[in-house]
């Protein structure tokens, strides 16, 4: 019990150590962030209205996972520009743009901005997400705040709107165009617009383990209208519930499956989850599935390592045949890729052979999904946590 006490009380410690780090980052980097529209208010209004002004509105209470989940992020933003700055490069971390648009405050916080002055005129513009596993493709509320980076850099590079801070939030510039920021801080010469500069945005997301880039993204004016339309969106609903005219059972929530319902700190009450009837006494069995799910994923995790080492060990055995272990053998082989049909390509293919045998009135489309069959329905069970 004691031991127990102890090992809870230095989770505690940790959980409040970085409360208070995570308390003085935002204070001295973004500044009291109700007065203005943020990049990931715009994404997150975007994904979900109603957890956008949860967000902006009602306390957070921070869990240790939590906090470490928002910390990684600092730190592992924090090594790449470390390794940026070692290669002598020019860069400006968390370059702050404060615009207006149609009188909501917006301010864009960019996490890396690389800068080569003449002869090369290149901005390339980086956004660092430290995820748990590398996406396949970029999140789309990342997206659209890397777009609306670039956009908004692009378009007010000659106005007074930039800013820049000191590692511990000092102001060191401020109010001043893009190039004139470059230039005292960076010592560049850049031209007066950003037209004759080649710009370019970047999103890097990093596991544990791996790197991975998307882009690049240029300019774009409809990704830029997307999102300024979003922060007048919330701009208002902020304004109607401070006044007390809505609450945020008037605000639209995320439609049809949205991942981060399970984390939303406000999905306790949230209309997407119609509730049904009370049923207290399968708490425990919810709670047991919950975590005989978790060992799996350890498990599964465990077995995938080790049969990556077993598979490095035949490797360097040097043969192709089996390794004795006395109760077990094991071998490592290369087993066929599975086949699958690539219906874009067959789609490609039958229209080809219609239009040269003069069959164009065949609708392809509707000739595949003839052949299409659907699996009978299934019950399925969803389980989500009310945080
Ligand atoms: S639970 Fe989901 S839909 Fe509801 S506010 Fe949170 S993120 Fe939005």
């Amino acid at each position: 019990m004691e031991q127990m006490n102890r090992t809870e009380g230095l989770r505690a410690l940790i959980r409040q150590g970085l409360q208070a780090v995570a308390h003085k980052d935002t204070l001295a980097h973004l500044g009291d962030s109700s007065s203005y529209i943020g990049m990931s208010d715009i994404g997150q209004h975007w994904e979900c209205p109603r957890a956008a002004l949860a967000r902006k509105v009602l306390p957070t209470t921070n869990s240790l996972e939590r906090l470490l989940t928002l910390q990684r992020g600092h730190w592992f933003e924090s090594g790449v520009g470390q390794a940026l700055v070692s290669l002598g490069l020019h860069v400006l971390p968390q370059l702050e743009i404060n615009w207006h648009h149609h009188g909501v405050p917006i301010k864009a916080h960019l996490d890396f901005v690389l800068v080569w002055g003449a002869p090369v005129n290149a901005i390339r513009i980086l956004k660092v997400k430290s995820t748990d596993k590398l996406p396949a493709s970029p999140h789309d509320s990342h997206l659209l705040q890397l777009h609306c980076q670039i956009d908004l850099l692009t378009k007010a590079w000659n106005k007074p709107v930039f800013s820049l801070r000191a590692e511990d939030g000092t102001l060191m510039h401020d109010k001043m165009t893009f190039p004139q920021l470059c230039h005292a801080q960076l010592g560049l010469q850049l031209h007066a617009t950003a037209a004759e500069t080649s710009m370019e945005a970047w999103l890097l997301c990093l596991s544990m383990k791996e790197v991975k880039a998307f882009g690049p993204y240029g300019f774009n004016q409809a990704m830029l209208d997307t999102a300024l339309d979003h922060a007048a969106q919330l701009w208002g609903e902020l304004a109607a519930f401070r006044a007390g005219h809505i609450t945020l059972a008037h605000v639209d929530c995320a439609q049809g499956f949205y991942p981060l319902c399970s984390y939303c700190e406000h999905n306790g009450d949230c209309p997407k989850f119609p509730q049904g009837v009370q049923m207290p006494q399968w708490e425990p069995a919810l709670e047991k599935l919950a975590a005989i799910k978790a060992q799996r994923t350890a498990l599964d995790a465990e077995i995938k390592e080790m049969e990556t080492v077993l598979k490095l060990v035949h490797r360097q055995a040097g043969t192709r045949d089996w390794v004795d272990t006395g109760n077990y053998r094991f071998r490592m082989s290369v087993a066929a890729g599975r086949t699958t049909l690539d219906k874009d390509a067959l789609r490609e293919e039958l229209i080809e052979i219609f239009h040269s045998e003069h069959r164009g009135d065949i609708d392809v489309d509707t000739l595949l999904a003839r052949c299409e069959r659907t699996g009978s329905p299934f019950e399925k069970l969803s389980i989500s946590p009310i945080n």
